[in-house]
């Protein structure tokens, strides 16, 4: 059985997961997991969180069917809005989750790490709804190629760390924000982007995705036949699987070609998790390439690794300029300008339908994971 239901005993997801931390954050890690597992249980919690996710944040986003896309694929497309969710991506349902239990645990400042910025902004939004410090680490590159919402995050009030380290990418700010949160634990709360890091980290932020998933399985009504969403760290496609993981849907993830952890990685540990990444022959972490800088990272959350060792969910890969033209048909087609991140699971959809690896006929629910005003430079620049 999937252990998309349950908390990881020992946060072990099969052969994946753990803690791999310095010592100095073990006790920390422990703190949040009992804080964590004590909040989830308590209804004024679960209350005051569901309240927000309305309130604030527009919940529930409705599931639209693409219906010309449909008719020109030949299946059934229907899409999880996640672009609609306030600050235009699911990154809102974990923060607000995080937030309000940093607030709980006493904590008064917030570090995150950011790749296409989208977590930054969510967490700085966070930030400043409950009167919390932000500190965002950045790469510079994705400063370059996201300034949008770079000032997005300064306009809300958060200070923004570039990051020149490594790729200058998401690898190399997860790395910062890390230490930093060694440096000022007893003040900070880790607000982790995705379902990476140590124990409790993928599971918490699973439970906190989970949500897509439920709503759109009521959505939805009957069950489809396949669900996908795209795959960086694996937070929205993990929230959105969690939600059909009794059903007897494919679960399928896609991943970006050039940061494909589960398809091209082998088992080893980055930012505290063992899981798959992406290494080289000395077992060193390489560095992703996507033109979506949400997807740039070479790991992915430790369950995912255990759903794909197990069978229970399937990864693949599509290409930059496949994920660009998904980007156009879509926005052509249904009126909707979607994440270049997002794009990478319509990008799979328009290769496979009438194949045997998507029949026609099928019935699928695709989470579209953000909205795309962040990547307009991107898109008029070219693939970068
Ligand atoms: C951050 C982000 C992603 C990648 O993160 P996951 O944890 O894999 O969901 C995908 N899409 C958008 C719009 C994002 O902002």
């Amino acid at each position: 059985m999937s252990t998309l239901m349950t908390e990881p005993a020992a946060g072990r997801f099969g052969d994946f997961g753990g803690r791999f931390v310095p010592e100095s954050l073990v006790p920390a890690c422990d703190a949040l997991a009992a804080a964590f597992r004590e909040a989830w249980a308590d209804p004024a919690f679960r209350a005051e969180l569901d309240e927000l996710l309305v309130v604030y944040a527009g919940r529930p986003t409705p599931l639209t069917p693409a219906r010309n896309l449909s008719a020109d694929l030949g299946i059934e497309l229907l899409l999880k809005r996640e672009d609609l969710a306030h600050t235009g991506s699911h990154k809102i349902n974990n923060v607000l989750g995080q937030a309000l239990l940093a607030r709980r645990m006493g904590k008064g400042r917030l570090i995150a790490e950011t790749g296409a910025g989208q977590h930054g902004v969510a967490t700085a939004t966070a930030a400043a709804l409950l009167g919390l410090e932000a500190t965002v680490y950045m790469g510079e590159r994705d400063i370059e190629r996201q300034q949008l919402n770079v000032l997005r995050m300064t306009t809300l009030g958060a200070e923004v760390v570039p990051v020149g380290s490594g790729s200058r990418t998401l690898k190399d700010a997860t790395n910062e924000a890390m230490r930093a949160w060694v440096s000022d634990v007893d003040r900070a709360h880790f607000l982790l982007g995705s379902v990476g890091g140590p124990h409790p980290y993928p599971w918490m932020v699973r439970e906190l995705q989970r949500v897509i998933g439920v709503e759109a399985r009521r959505q939805s009504r009957t069950v489809p036949d396949v669900v996908v969403a795209c795959v960086g760290g694996g937070s929205n496609s993990a929230g959105t699987f969690a939600g059909f993981a009794d059903t007897s849907a494919r679960l399928v993830g896609v991943e970006a070609a050039g940061g494909a952890a589960m398809t091209n990685g082998s088992p080893g540990v980055v930012h505290g998790a063992r899981s798959m990444v992406l290494q080289d022959a000395d077992g060193q972490v390489a560095e992703a390439e996507s033109v979506a800088a949400g997807l740039d990272y070479p790991g992915i959350g430790p369950e995912h690794a255990h759903l794909g060792a197990i069978g229970r969910a399937e990864y693949h890969t599509v290409k930059d300029d496949e994920v660009v033209e998904a980007v156009r048909r879509l926005a052509r087609s249904e009126g909707i300008i979607c994440a270049l991140e997002s794009a990478h699971a319509v990008a799979w959809v328009l290769r496979a339908a009438g194949t045997p690896e998507l029949p026609t006929g099928s019935r699928v629910v695709l989470t579209l994971s953000g909205r795309g005003d962040k990547d307009m430079a991107t898109l008029l620049g070219g693939a970068s």
